[in-house]
């Protein structure tokens, strides 16, 4: 969309002539629910540090009918590609705009949803990164904060929530005003408001002197399902443990959760109401692992409220530093708050985020973590897996390197000497250089401002009676991509190494040594002189960000005993070096298999698992010898089946192996089972075949042709829902006909009326790993298409497309071949450019990752 975007350039200079003081936004929400637009009523009052001068304020809206700056009517034509231009201002000047807004259903500005359950319209809006703006207008740019009043007109009955408490509302007949008192002052991207009949569940949290109401919604449709005693359980460890580690008072006047529906995200940390995917109120039966997931989501959205929302990053430039914080705050909590369910947090975190990060590490579009973002097109595309995943890994890593106590010392200053403005990241590590007395200049150049991955590999020479002669760590410098920016470099590392015995058939950790690593060798004197463990773990308690490697004999152990490590930690890095290895194709995807084979039956970790699970899937769906795929996928099904039958009844192993099964049954036999279990003709002792889980064997009856429209139907009609409707979307898109992927396609590419839900429910399905032959003519079209989709689809939406219908399963040079060709005649944006390379990377990887396994 032109004018859409805002260059950082722009946003400095407005910066430095702007000071906004107050918002007040009133928003007509009574045609919410025949939808299209709503009445939008702005007044902003701003100084100018230059009287004379012109700026421009940021709005995305159908139609303007009313521009008044200082007094006087500005003409129509000055609002144009998304901005009003705001000519020869004053000192102090106040803006009246008056627009037509509208609703959306991407998931971006004010989304609106009509549930099926219940025919009701609810409403939330979503405004991270520059989508305030589609709701009312304003100086999209985080440093230019203000206070926000807003006065909403909206349908009795309603319930509506705002950053500031809900006050009672006034009028009568069809509709209703809330007056909200203004905000403290905040960036235009944490405001929020959440509205429709919503249902609430209050509880408070009380500490001696400070009392803070707590609220927990979702729609009726989902109450029978919403679990708000646990949400309100982790909510209130996190307030105990975030303030007493940052050592001040939770800055907000109430805290809520809203549970909404078609969330893009996993939730946003709008201060003091907070929005949440709604399938995270568990519907069907869920393992732990979703549980934990949740508690994370909790606990990183409330370590925002103070390092995001009350501290706020100048620009986008540090966006990293804010996810990178709240990432780590959440998995610390988790891993040491006193009550914790999840004290093994770190496991986690290495089986997920460090994967995450690894991987997204090693694409051509890789940078470093203090990445330049010149635009917001750069920071739209840029929630990464470095952003996230690669920044916390570098935190725990610095967190390592200066101590905890240090650290939390340090974070203390900053937030008291920060509060409620706008900082860069040398403000915190100039507060954590005075808390632990140790240079950072080094430790940041090397860690933020280069990319990629430093391998560590352990040298070892041991004498004929098992003494360890010498140990040293090598360290070699990241294999950058060709096309990657930034310098491979050696960096710093605090690492453990740990010593593991075979005690009783179980491994043990009998000793670790801490160390510094620099430069490409570090010698390791404590080693020498001693007895050769049975297991030499690199990088053990997972303190730093590298690929670690065992040495020959380690190896050997760990591939017959990796399940029996006592810790989950060693587990997790384990397998994550093993998938690694996958990756790169130094471990053949037939051997991994059998790792996960004789691997998994002792894992206890049920993320892992599923970790592990999905991983065995994607290696044999793509980096397997095609020659050879059809035998793996065979043993790995039959294997799922005797898991299945073999897990405890009722238990989170079952019902992960009972999903598992479902994606990979290929023959009749095991399709019969998925029938049976659908139609109740079959049953396994504990297994509850429950609305979720019916979904997903009837996906996969429906791919491979034994079952129909009709079944899809019928199933909807079980459940017609909205969840009910994305799975009947993926069941349509997933059956085996020509015509069924011609329409599905249709329905994303040619039309534009998908919600953001039902679309990535209609990509899941029309992509099947077994339906090569027919996806075949995709590639083509596919090419054909994606400029348009990505100029005239909004973020989200095109994102999904470029991504989610490129052609992964067609592993060959032609799919490479083709991919170069459209990237030189298209000429792409840069944005757009980076999702197809990313893509890109993939066939090329499970080209070398299949000849590997040939
Ligand atoms: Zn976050």
């Amino acid at each position: 969309m032109p004018g859409t975007n805002l260059t950082r350039e722009e946003a400095r200079t407005r910066a430095a002539l702007l000071a906004v003081d107050a918002y007040e936004i009133e928003l007509d929400l009574s045609s919410a629910r025949e939808g299209g637009t709503f009445r939008s009523t702005t007044v902003v009052r701003f100084t100018a540090t230059e009287p004379g001068s012109s700026t421009f304020i940021d709005l995305v809206a159908p139609a303007v009918s009313e521009i008044v700056l200082n007094g006087r009517a500005l003409p129509p034509e000055s609002f144009t590609d998304s901005r009003i231009e705001l000519p020869d201002l004053a000192a102090e000047n106040e803006l009246r705009v008056v627009a037509d807004c509208a609703y959306t259903n991407t998931g971006e500005g004010l989304h609106r949803f009509v549930d099926p359950a219940d025919g009701e319209t609810y409403l939330y809006t979503q405004f991270e990164v520059p989508d305030a703006r589609r709701v009312f207008a304003s100086f999209e740019q985080p440093d230019l904060k203000a206070t926000f009043a807003f006065t909403v007109t909206a349908p009795a009955g309603w319930v509506v929530v705002s950053n500031s408490p809900t006050p009672e509302p006034t009028g009568d007949g069809g509709t209703r005003v809330w007056t909200f008192e203004p905000t403290p002052r905040m960036s235009t991207y944490i405001t929020a408001l959440v509205a429709g009949p919503y249902v609430g569940v209050f509880d408070s949290y009380d500490n001696g002197s400070q009392h803070v109401p707590l609220g927990v919604y979702c729609r009726p449709s989902l109450r029978e399902h919403l679990d708000a005693d646990a949400v309100f359980a982790v909510t209130k460890q996190g307030f105990d443990y975030f303030q007493e580690k940052f050592d001040f008072a939770y800055p907000f006047a109430k805290y809520d959760q809203l549970f909404v529906p078609e969330f893009n995200a996993g939730a946003m940390e709008n201060a003091g109401a907070v929005t949440l995917r709604d399938q995270y109120v568990f519907r069907s039966k869920v393992t732990d692992a979703a549980y934990e997931m949740r508690a994370a989501t909790v606990l990183h959205e409330l370590a925002h409220m103070w390092f995001g929302d009350l501290v706020t990053m100048e620009w986008w430039n540090d966006l990293w530093l804010n996810e990178s914080f709240a990432t780590f705050a959440e998995v610390v909590c988790q891993a040491e708050a006193p009550g914790s369910k999840w004290p093994h947090s770190w496991t986690t975190f290495a089986n997920q985020m460090k994967t995450w990060a690894y991987r997204q590490d090693q694409l051509p579009s890789t940078h470093p973590i203090m990445a330049e973002i010149n635009d917001l097109e750069d920071v739209q595309v840029n929630f990464d897996g470095i952003t996230y995943a690669k920044g916390a890994s570098v935190l725990k890593q610095l967190v390592a390197y200066v101590g905890q106590d240090a650290f939390f010392q340090g974070v203390r200053a900053y937030f008291k000497r920060h509060a409620w403005g706008n900082t860069r990241l040398a403000d915190l590590l100039g507060a954590l250089e005075e808390a632990s007395g140790r240079d950072l200049k080094t430790w940041s150049k090397a860690w933020l401002e280069t990319a990629g991955i430093n391998v560590l590999r352990p040298e070892l020479s041991v004498a004929a009676d098992g003494t360890i002669e010498s140990f040293a760590v090598l360290q070699e410098a990241p294999a950058l991509p060709a096309g990657a920016r930034g310098e491979a470099v050696l960096r710093p590392h605090r690492i453990a190494v740990g010593l593991y015995e075979l005690v009783d058939g179980t491994l043990v950790r009998t000793d670790r040594i801490e160390l510094d690593v620099d430069g490409e060798r570090t010698e390791v004197p404590q080693l020498a002189g001693r007895k050769r463990p049975a297991v030499l773990l690199l990088n053990d308690d997972d303190l730093s960000y590298a690929k670690v490697r065992l040495d020959a004999d380690s190896l050997a152990v760990v591939t017959e005993h990796l399940g029996d490590f006592t810790d989950s930690l060693p587990r997790a890095l384990c397998w994550a070096s093993a998938w690694d290895m996958t990756r790169d194709g130094e471990l053949a995807t037939r051997d991994y298999l059998s790792l996960a084979l004789s691997g998994l039956p002792r894992e206890s970790d049920i993320g892992v698992v599923q970790s592990v699970q999905r991983q065995v899937k994607l290696a044999l769906e793509l980096y397997a010898d095609p020659a050879w795929r059809e035998t793996g996928l065979q043993r790995w099904a039959a294997a799922a089946e005797d898991a299945l039958r073999a897990a405890p009844a009722g238990s989170d192993h079952q019902l992960a192996w009972a999903r598992t099964l479902a994606g990979a049954a290929r023959t009749d036999g095991q399709l019969a089972l998925l029938a049976g279990l659908l139609d109740g003709s079959v049953g396994i002792d504990g297994l509850a075949v429950d609305t979720e889980l019916r979904w997903t064997l009837l996906a996969r009856l429906v791919a491979t042709g034994r079952a129909d429209e009709a079944a899809i139907d019928a199933e909807l009609a079980r459940d017609n829902t909205s969840s009910g409707q994305e799975h009947a979307a993926t069941c349509r898109a997933a059956r085996p006909t020509a015509a069924a992927k011609a329409e599905a396609w249709a329905s994303v590419v040619d039309s534009d009326t998908l919600t953001n839900y039902v679309q990535e429910a209609v990509i899941a399905g029309f992509q099947q790993a077994d339906q090569r032959e027919l996806l075949a003519a995709y590639t083509e079209k596919y090419f054909a298409s994606v400029k348009q989709v990505w100029e005239t689809r909004s973020h989200e939406i095109s994102q999904q497309i470029i991504g989610g219908l490129y052609p992964s399963y067609a592993v060959s040079q032609a799919t490479l071949d083709a991919t170069d060709a459209w990237l030189a005649a298209a000429d792409p944006a840069p944005a757009l450019r980076r999702q197809v390379v990313e893509a890109r990377a993939g066939v090329e990887r499970a080209l070398k990752a299949q000849a590997a396994d040939r």
